[in-house]
């Protein structure tokens, strides 16, 4: 096929004890799936569908990276999570066998333009410039695995703990959220979707580090200039 221009590469991710990448397609994210998170965001835990938003694929920033402090915000935060990548798509998937549709795991980071999300929700705009902006998704190295057992998520600043949860604490499990996304939209293989991220989200401010680590996973870091 003939292109006016020679299209982007495909956005792609390492895997861990491998030399072939993980072709990222989409990046989905859920909004509140811990209810102690839910609580400090002003929410109710009862439990609801959960919702989801999204990051562009070109987002991603793979682990161990330096970027610099994104513009239009005073407030950039860290938000520790599971990513869970896709293997194998599809739509009206059941709880009961969603998990055969993973490929694999990561440690991520859903930076976040706090001040642009409040002013969004006090708007009632939508979150896309709050969320789904450049270098907006940090993810550790991908581990092909089908199942996770339940371990610990830590998220560290300077090495100081900020967020720690067990991924037990999900409000919707894996199942569930796959569950729930696919009778939104067709999953395919390559999608990600960021599982949530627990309590004590903050700020981010130039020449910090930030680490999130899960157990039995390879820990995502970033560094911002
Ligand atoms: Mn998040």
């Amino acid at each position: 096929m003939d292109y006016v221009f020679p299209p982007q590469p495909i956005p792609s991710l390492p895997v861990f004890n491998s030399a072939a990448r993980f072709p990222v397609r989409r990046i989905f994210c859920v909004g509140r799936n811990y209810a102690d998170h839910g609580i400090e965001m002003g929410g109710d835990p009862e439990k609801e569908p959960p919702f989801f938003f999204t990051k562009p694929a070109d987002a991603i920033v793979p682990s161990g990276q330096t970027i610099p402090y994104p513009s239009a915000t005073q407030d950039l935060h860290y938000e520790g999570e599971l990513v869970v990548a896709i293997g194998r798509g599809g739509a009206n998937i059941a709880a009961d066998d969603a998990l055969s549709h993973i490929w694999g795991y990561a440690a991520g980071n859903d930076l976040t333009r706090r001040d642009l999300q409040a002013e969004a929700k006090a708007t009632r705009r939508p979150w896309d410039m709050s969320k789904g902006f450049d270098q907006s998704a940090v993810v550790g190295l991908i581990h092909p695995q089908s199942a996770l057992s339940d371990g610990t998520l830590t998220l560290q600043v300077d090495g100081v703990t900020h967020q720690t949860t067990l991924l037990s604490k999900m409000i919707w499990n894996l199942a569930g959220v796959i569950a729930h996304l696919s009778r939104l939209v067709t999953l395919a293989p390559g999608d990600l979707i960021f599982t949530g991220t627990p309590a004590g989200v903050g700020p981010l401010q130039r020449g910090q580090t930030c680490t999130v680590t899960i157990d039995g996973l390879s820990p995502a870091t970033v560094t911002i200039f």
